[in-house]
């Protein structure tokens, strides 16, 4: 089955200790998209502006991403600068220009609306809720957001939250959105604001789920080289979503491999700056390292 996605589109500037790369591809749902693609076909909704090269829209094309949602309008496309320090696991935001998305209203094409799977990445709650308002009868939503938005428009994300069944975020945030210090007390905090399951990602440390029956924890993948962190959480969301669209298969079970495939993703994205990665991966790469997670978290139970 297809997935709806809405999110940005972006411009990155990015700086790490490796490195350091000026107004490359980035975007949540660039991000996204391109993952879940290697599982499922994508239906992405985004605005560019008129400076945003046709050499990406070919990119996001031959992956097979359905583009007839993504306007172009007057003005610049969406840009984010951040830094990251010896801890990647955080990013540091310094620039946020919304440019064409300061005024863009989400339009679902007709032939999108009556979707199974919808993924609100990373975009203003506004948006994220016009968006909920215009799919009438999803059968899983999944959400992120970020710190810029939880502190900005906190009422907003939390009327979204009510109609999401899958909440993916990283641990400050999840920190700061229930105000809670102790992931498990935040992770009940969050699950009573109508999320029924929610995954926190922590970076070189994995993800936790937590859903109203169990907890399940997966490893990321130990990689020797780990060179540019962003987009790391939006291709694992993409991975998640796109192996459970590809499956079908909400069960626990189904949403335990899922993580892995998320987690699988995100460990080859950080592995190179903006998509690069992405752009080289191809399916077998994927399955030997879900192989590797299999192994390297195999243990026997108490006789
Ligand atoms: P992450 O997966 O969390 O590393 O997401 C990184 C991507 O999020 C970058 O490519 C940015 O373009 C995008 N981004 C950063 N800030 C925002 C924001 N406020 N709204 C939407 N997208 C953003």
């Amino acid at each position: 089955m297809s997935i709806l996605v809405v999110g940005s589109v972006a411009f990155d500037s990015v700086e790490t200790p490796f490195g350091k790369e000026d107004n490359i591809l980035g975007g949540s749902a660039t991000y996204f998209s391109t993952s879940a693609s290697f599982f499922t076909d994508v239906n992405l909704v985004a605005v560019v502006g008129d400076d945003f090269p046709q050499e990406h829209v070919d990119f996001l094309a031959s992956r097979n991403i359905d583009l007839r949602g993504l306007a172009r309008i007057n003005g610049n496309t969406f840009r984010w600068k951040g830094r990251y320090g010896y801890d990647l696991n955080e990013a540091q935001t310094l620039e946020t220009h919304l440019n064409v998305f300061a005024d863009f209203k989400p339009r679902i094409p007709e032939e999108y609306a009556a979707t199974d799977y919808l993924f609100l990445a990373n975009i203003d709650p506004d948006l994220q809720m016009e968006v909920l308002n215009q799919v009438p009868t999803p059968k899983v939503v999944a959400c992120d957001t970020m710190n810029f938005w939880i502190s900005s428009k906190p009422e907003s994300l939390k009327r979204v939250l009510e109609s999401v069944d899958i909440f993916i975020i990283n641990e400050g945030e999840a920190r700061q959105l229930s105000g809670e210090a102790n992931l498990v007390k935040a992770a009940r905090s969050i699950l009573s604001m109508g999320v029924k399951t929610l995954i926190i990602k922590r970076g070189e440390y994995g993800v936790l789920m937590f859903s109203g029956f169990s907890i399940f924890a997966a490893p990321a993948y130990p990689l020797e080289e780990v060179f540019d962190p962003t987009g790391a959480g939006d291709t694992f969301a993409g991975g998640f979503m796109g192996y459970l669209a590809n499956t079908g298969d909400s069960s626990e079970e189904g949403i335990r491999k899922a993580i892995i495939f998320g987690s699988v993703m995100a460990s080859f994205n950080v592995e190179d700056f903006s998509l690069n990665r992405l752009k080289r991966l191809d399916y077998r790469e994927i399955e030997g390292r879900y192989r590797g997670f299999k192994e390297m978290t195999h243990f026997l139970g108490l006789p």
